[in-house]
């Protein structure tokens, strides 16, 4: 399913070379003269990854003074009816006229999502229009140059903050709150995820996992960040063999914990132990947003510790390392070098990990971790716009081209970002299939270092440019 856009505004703001620029071809006719373009017409069209319909409509004409002739208006009319998305265009380099306000009533009454399209941006003086563009009250004017091209990065991202991230990629609407969508995704395949959301909300309860060997102080760091209470009385309710989970909050931050072995002990004191399997560990990874992984800090990465983490990794959740029993340790510095060494070392699939020591027994440190847990998060979270990404890119084909295969040089046209939890992007490129590992490693670690992604997964997904 996808969706249509319809390209809105007075005459000869520019909708027809917009239009042209969209889908591709000289379809429509361009003209000084306003109102030539006639006929509405819908034609598939790209901007990027987002795959459209647009619908061109007639040029408004306000020829009769005040009134908009009947027909004109009706056309108007039916293509915003029909649009799932409107493009209002004003042009920056005159300015607003009385018009663009009247046909930004039409638009506003619609109640339909709008991109203010401040066209033709690239001449001279067009900062004013762009001001002015404002007083519409439709949102943030994009400034483009449809003539030439310009802005259209920040142009796909506005349709994608305009429509949200499912409809704009043509997904069906889902539930965001599962949790347990936990899919993996490949070099290659398709990441764009109807769950992620489109800008980072801080309301809804973080989902954390604590996860570790049996030993390694879980149910201790639960009771020392909850409290005791919370953790006796919390998960009786509702409480099933497979999941449990219990809401706190953080300074003020809402959590949620979900399923561990540790909490399952403490909960029904006379259950045998249990030893907490990658299994278990898997499971509550899933529900996870974020995993807190508690190593000894006397006995740290065992192979279960790295397999672990591993698993969080390619579950495409953020692994936070807590080490405890940090009160045990004599020289504490040399060791904490030493292992956050071991960490970059031993885990580079989410280089720049938080690793912090802690000690649940006496509570050093906890702040310290919630602190990491919430960065960690917000990184995790985070999106980087097209026009930066691509600015980005550019830098990175002149210093750092994609190699010659069989002769061939690699073409890589634009990268941009699929999805968020994690960050995800795409990168359009000739022969995705040629395209050496080590230099899709090598921009995912660049990208990391562009745009401060420490720590998280993140994906790459080759696309074939047309
Ligand atoms: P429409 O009546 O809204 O469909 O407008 P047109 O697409 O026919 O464009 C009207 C005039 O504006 C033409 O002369 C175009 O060449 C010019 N125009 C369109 N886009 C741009 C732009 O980005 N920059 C500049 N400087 N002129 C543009
Ligand atoms: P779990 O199996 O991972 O849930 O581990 P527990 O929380 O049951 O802790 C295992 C043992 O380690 C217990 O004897 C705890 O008292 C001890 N322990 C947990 N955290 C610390 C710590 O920070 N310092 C010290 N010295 N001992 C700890």
């Amino acid at each position: 399913m996808t969706f249509k856009v319809a390209i809105i505004g007075r005459p000869n703001v520019g909708k027809s070379t917009l239009f042209n620029r969209l889908v591709g071809r000289k379809l429509a006719l361009v003209d000084d003269t306003p109102g030539v373009t006639r006929d509405r017409r819908v034609h598939a069209a790209k901007l990027y990854d987002l795959h459209f319909d647009v619908i061109d409509t007639a040029g408004f004409e306000d020829a009769a003074a005040s009134t908009l002739p009947g027909r004109m208006r009706a056309q108007t009319e039916i293509a915003i009816r029909e649009a799932d998305l409107i493009f209002f265009t004003i042009d920056a380099k005159s300015g607003l006229m009385p018009d663009d306000k009247t046909f930004a009533e039409i638009v506003r009454k619609s109640g339909k999502p709008v991109v203010v399209v401040a066209n033709k941006a690239e001449a001279r003086g067009a900062q004013g229009g762009m001001l002015e563009a404002w007083e519409l009250g439709l949102g943030e004017p994009i400034p483009v140059s449809a003539e030439h091209g310009q802005g259209l990065p920040d142009l796909r991202d506005a349709v994608i903050s305009a429509l949200g991230e499912a409809r704009a990629f043509g997904e069906e609407e889902e539930d965001a709150d599962d949790g347990a969508a936990a899919s993996e995704v490949l070099i290659g395949e398709d990441i764009t995820d109807p769950d992620a959301e489109p800008s980072y909300d801080d309301t809804k309860p973080m989902r954390i996992a604590v996860v570790g060997r049996p030993n390694a102080g879980k149910s201790t760091l639960i009771n020392a960040l909850i409290g005791e209470e919370r953790l006796l009385t919390g998960p009786e309710a509702g409480i099933t063999r497979d999941s449990i989970s219990v809401d706190w909050d953080w300074h003020g931050r809402r959590l949620k914990l979900f399923d561990t072995a540790g909490m399952r002990r403490k909960a029904r004191i006379h259950e045998k132990l249990e030893v907490m399997s990658v299994q278990d560990g898997l499971r509550a990874i899933r529900f996870a947003e974020i995993v807190i992984i508690v190593l000894d800090a006397t006995i740290p990465f065992e192979k279960q510790d790295l397999q672990i983490a591993d698993l969080i990794i390619r579950e495409g959740r953020a692994p936070v390392i807590a080490f405890n029993k940090w009160d045990m340790i004599d020289h504490p510095q040399e060791l904490l070098a030493e292992l956050r060494e071991k960490t970059e070392r031993l885990l580079p699939q989410a280089r720049g990990m938080q690793a912090v020591p802690v000690s649940a027994e006496t509570g050093r440190g906890l702040d310290k971790l919630m602190d990491a847990v919430i960065k960690t998060h917000r990184v995790w979270n985070s999106r980087v716009s097209t026009g930066k990404l691509n600015r980005w890119l550019e830098g990175i084909l002149a210093h750092h081209p994609p190699p010659a295969v069989a002769g061939r040089r690699l073409k890589i046209k634009y990268v941009t970002q699929a999805k968020t939890r994690p960050p995800g992007f795409v990168v359009s490129c000739s022969r995705p299939d040629a395209m050496p590992q080590s230099y899709v490693r090598y921009l995912s670690n660049s990208l990391r270092e562009a745009f401060d992604m420490p720590g998280v997964p993140i994906r790459i997904a080759l696309r074939t440019s047309e």
